[in-house]
């Protein structure tokens, strides 16, 4: 008999975040086809994809019309240098993301994954003070429980030990202020007043060594690899003014909580603020092809425009503004318009929201559960060690794809589950559970 999709798949490819011999008890999911918010697997399971396939899918698998998009680039163009060289794909893309931007943000570099995307905000931060005469700002700023990447410069800016503590000496730390997230309220505190507090240490942290910091790096509103961490607006708007007192850029990385995952397209937007960088990727693309910008002001352009080589951000990726991905991601902004998803998952929510609170607010294991937009998530008091991966494989078995972080179950649904279909969610999230903790 042939070896099966699994077996040659633990023989020859090494999975992502995983400890692969944990796959001798549960191994990889082979999936064949996709079709909605539904993965397809070999034996013919259908998977709610519960958690957009890690956050990236905003408008389901194998979506018809960022498909026919995709073919008709394909007979165009698959992709050509940017250097040097420019296209109509990429051309449109920046424009249009500078406009949702109110213009705020109009210049957009490229890569192609979350990581570089911090790589190139960190290092554009630092290269800006350098050709403005201020290379002593080269010190970076994070929140506790930060995720912004894995790459060696992006650890940096990761505060989570498990991903960070074996690589401690070949990176070079940011320091941490502490995270507003909204759990930590003392009895009484609301979100912003929590919000206050915690931004009392970075004013603090800023006024003492602001005048070496390029940067202050955060995910606006959800700290989302931390365990969907959420905080209140008000921490964006003291921090902005914070950055601009003591002359640090203000980075958004809106990797995950970027294209309309919070409620509005962008997370900032909430606070009434704009950084001077932004991050984008995963859905970006739709969840599409690997895809990933840096959106930044006209100032920060503008300190390396110069007769000089050294002076510019010579910065690049072999694949940078791919014309392909650049199609999935004008696709994607279309069926933004067309459909006013904003408003429409306005709705999608709350009907999220109404199921889980009915489903487990009650639950005596369940402890903050919380939401903002179309992220949704609880904690599990006394979960056991390995509680994570028993949920995993308890719900696969439900038939939904749900994969909590630690003793967070969380819900990032794309854009396209209906009714019944968020109500099996729900239904497979809580047969998991029982499963789990038994
Ligand atoms: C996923 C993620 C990244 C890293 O993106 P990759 O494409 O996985 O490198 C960075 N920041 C945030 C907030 C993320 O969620």
């Amino acid at each position: 008999m042939s070896a099966s999709l699994q077996q040659r798949s633990l023989a020859a490819v090494w999975h992502p975040c995983t400890q692969m011999k944990h796959h001798e008890t549960l191994p990889p999911v082979p999936v064949v086809s996709g079709e909605g918010p539904w993965l397809i697997t070999e034996n013919g399971q259908r998977l709610l994809d519960g958690i957009s396939s890690w956050w990236v899918n905003l408008f389901g698998h194998c979506n018809p019309r960022i498909n026919a998009a995709l073919r008709d680039q394909l007979e165009r163009l698959e992709h050509a240098m940017l250097a040097g060289f420019t296209h109509s794909p990429v051309v449109e893309l920046s424009e249009r993301l500078a406009a949702l931007t109110d213009g705020a943000l109009g210049h957009a570099f490229y890569a192609s994954d979350g990581a570089s995307a911090t790589e190139i905000a960190l290092k554009m931060s630092f290269h800006t003070w350098r050709n403005r005469g201020l290379p002593q700002k080269n010190r970076y700023l994070c929140l506790e429980d930060s995720y912004h990447g894995e790459t060696i410069g992006a650890l940096a800016v990761t505060d989570v030990a498990l991903f960070q503590e074996a690589y401690a000496p070949l990176v070079r730390q940011a320091d941490t202020v502490p995270s507003p997230d909204a759990r930590r309220a003392a009895s009484g505190e609301s979100a912003a007043g929590c919000a206050r507090r915690a931004v009392e240490a970075l004013a603090a942290l800023l006024a003492a060594e602001g005048e070496r910091i390029a940067a202050f790096i955060l995910e606006p509103l959800v700290q989302g690899a931390a365990g969907m961490a959420m905080y209140d607006p008000e921490y964006l708007r003291l921090a902005r003014a914070l950055c601009d007192r003591y002359q640090v850029h203000l980075i958004c990385d809106e990797i995950a909580v970027g294209c309309g995952r919070t409620g509005t397209f962008f997370a900032h937007e909430q606070a009434g603020i704009r950084p001077d960088l932004l991050c984008l990727s995963k859905g970006l693309s739709g969840g599409y092809l690997p895809l990933s910008v840096v959106l930044c002001r006209d100032e920060i352009f503008r300190a390396f425009y110069d007769d000089d080589v050294r002076r510019g951000f010579l910065h690049s990726h072999s694949y940078t503004g791919n014309p392909l991905a650049c199609r999935a991601a004008l696709a994607t902004l279309d069926i933004f318009d067309e459909d006013n998803v904003l408003a429409a998952n306005r709705e999608r929510a709350a009907l999220l929201g109404r199921l889980l609170a009915e489903t487990f607010s009650a639950r005596a294991a369940v402890r903050h559960l919380r939401q903002r937009g179309m992220i949704a998530a609880f904690d599990i008091e006394e979960a056991p060690g390995d509680f994570a991966r028993r949920f995993f494989a308890a719900a696969l078995d439900a038939g939904a794809l749900l994969r909590p972080l630690g003793n967070t179950v969380y819900f990032m649904p794309p854009y396209v589950m209906n009714e019944p279909e968020l109500r099996a969610l729900t239904q497979a999230a809580a047969y998991a559970l029982d499963r789990a903790l038994a």
